[in-house]
């Protein structure tokens, strides 16, 4: 069997990052739905507590922050962030990863750009895609809409989100969101794509 072929029954790591807001669980959910891979998303940890349309399991496994902790010390996650320096901690699980990697399952992972770093240094072989709003009004307006956050959790994500759009840089790939329907189109070609590329061999791709 071909390297090739040995990376393609293994499976895939796939980041999807960008700022808080931007419409990443949108985007995400239709990918599962409608993009032909074998695409599964790893259900993340938290110990921020849920909003009215989350779902236990289903959007995170929400936990307390003793659980959490006890996660940590026995070593069960593959990188975990306290990612608005707020105290909530939001984690990857190894085995949400590689129970997916090893039934061949392209493993989608929806984190932010502390957490994609300290992936790569595991897996470098990833790719990487980073979801842009165009400019912070733009995101902004997205966050007020949803309507979720306090207007000290609106800063704190603004804040954070402009050292998030500073690090699109390094993301092999940066999508603009324009519209979800573009978007998922976009992300679903780049993996199609990707598929005829050895693991970390992907091209540059920056789509407007
Ligand atoms: P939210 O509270 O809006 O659901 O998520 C806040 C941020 O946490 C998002 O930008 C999301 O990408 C990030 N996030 C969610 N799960 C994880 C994770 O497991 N690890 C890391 N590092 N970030 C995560």
């Amino acid at each position: 069997m071909s390297k090739t072929e040995q990376s393609r029954d293994r499976g895939k790591l796939v980041i999807i990052s960008g700022p808080s807001g931007v419409g990443k669980s949108t985007i995400v959910k239709q990918l599962l739905e409608q993009c032909e891979l074998p695409l599964e998303l790893s259900v993340s940890a938290t110990t921020r507590p849920p909003r009215s349309d989350d779902r236990a399991g289903v959007n995170y496994h929400f936990m307390t922050a003793e659980e959490f902790q006890s996660r940590v010390a026995n070593e069960e996650f593959l990188e975990y962030v306290e990612v608005f320096g707020h105290g909530y901690w939001y984690g990857t699980l190894k085995e949400q990863v590689s129970t997916g990697l090893n039934r061949g399952k392209w493993i989608i992972l929806e984190i932010d750009i502390v957490g994609a770093a300290k992936v790569l240094e595991v897996h470098p072989e990833a790719l990487t895609i980073f979801i842009h709003p165009g400019n912070l009004s733009e995101l902004q307006r997205r966050l007020e809409k949803r309507g979720t956050e306090t207007p000290e959790s609106m800063a704190r994500r603004l804040e954070v989100a402009q050292q998030e759009l500073a690090a699109a840089s390094n993301y092999q790939n940066i999508i603009t969101n324009k519209t979800v329907d573009q978007t998922v189109t976009s992300i679903c070609q780049l993996l199609l794509n990707s598929r005829n590329h050895p693991s970390g061999d992907n091209t540059e791709c920056t789509t407007n």
